[in-house]
């Protein structure tokens, strides 16, 4: 069996804070027996759950990162019970290209879970997290936004899963979190996400989904940083009082809540983010972009419910994502 060549320059249990990385071998054209270097941190005070905290598994998601840098800079290990594991930038190389997907391979760190050790770069960045980090942590936060493409009311979300008492222990979390809106869900697509591997490990998840369009407001960091806080605290690890508001829950556990486009075009949107639609009202219409003199073709909503993401760009093509409503739990 290949062993994963990820080799960590901090030790993991230690008292203190500890500032490193995890060095990844990684051989090429300027750099002959060179590394990527995914930076972590970890903070330890004596005996507890440990969370593992992650951003930028896709590198174009920012409030994640800055919430995570923050964490990562002030977290003191007297201020905490257990230990933290911090990496802001999961998917490095994305990150550091500002892409969704890792300019070494083309990895889609989320698509390519568990992951393996002689696998490409990003593969084994996916298996180290299966096999040495995710065991050792008692429960996970996976901070997303939309990235360049896509725009999301921000919320934090639990999936629906097999095991009732873990599930339970997901939604607990995730209310802990925060957000403006509470999302139950079911992936689209769950084969070789992160999210899939750590919830099979049986652990505590919380992701979330907190903005798009490549960059973060000052809301939306906001959110991420009280988040995180709060789910340390729920975790029983970081001394403090949780700072909860309203929450609107909301799940989007059915096929027809998402609606893909199938034609390419300019989007002219009829709905915002956030506003309430009927099945059958027009959420968006597509205008085409090669020729004048034509009407534009009209997306409705396949189901009642609130407008929760969009496509980001002004331009669409056939199979992209256009929209996704959910429904707001009574
Ligand atoms: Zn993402």
């Amino acid at each position: 069996m290949t062993a994963n060549p990820i080799v960590p320059t901090i030790p993991f249990d230690d008292d203190g804070a500890h500032h490193g990385f995890l060095r990844l071998p990684y051989s090429r054209d300027d750099s002959a027996w060179g590394s990527v270097m995914v930076p972590i941190t970890i903070v330890k005070n004596g005996d507890g759950p440990t969370a593992l905290m992650t951003g930028a598994n896709h590198g174009d998601e920012y409030e994640g990162p800055i919430a995570l840098q923050e964490l990562a800079a002030t977290l003191k290990p007297e201020n905490i019970t257990g230990r933290v594991i911090i990496v802001p930038f999961f998917n490095y190389p994305a990150f550091r290209a500002g892409t969704r997907t890792s300019p070494i391979d083309r990895g889609n760190l989320n698509r390519l879970f568990p992951g393996r050790p002689g696998g490409t770069v990003t593969e084994k960045i996916a298996d180290y997290f299966t096999t040495v980090l995710v065991p050792h942590a008692d429960i996970v936060l996976d901070f997303h936004s939309g990235g360049k493409t896509l725009d999301f009311l921000p919320f934090a979300a639990a999936h629906i899963l097999d095991d009732a008492m873990q599930q339970h222990a997901c939604v607990a979390a995730m209310e802990a979190f925060n957000a403006p809106y509470s999302m139950t869900m079911r992936e689209i697509d769950n084969v070789g996400m992160y999210d899939t591997t750590v919830e099979d490990q049986g652990k505590v998840f919380v992701t979330t989904e907190l903005g798009g369009g490549g960059t973060a407001t000052a809301k939306s960091v906001a959110i991420a940083r009280k988040g995180a806080r709060n789910v340390l605290i729920h975790a029983g690890i970081l001394s403090g009082e949780l700072e909860t508001g309203p929450s609107i829950e909301l799940d989007m556990t059915h096929d027809d809540c998402f609606v893909f486009a199938s034609d390419d075009g300019m989007i002219e949107p009829c709905a915002d983010l956030g506003d309430t639609l009927e099945a059958g009202d027009c959420l968006a219409r597509i205008w085409p972009v090669d020729r004048s003199g034509k009407p534009p073709l009209e997306y409705r909503a396949r189901r009642g419910g609130l407008l929760t993401a969009r496509h980001f760009p002004g331009l669409v093509k056939a199979g992209d994502c256009l929209a996704v409503i959910a429904d707001v739990k009574s």
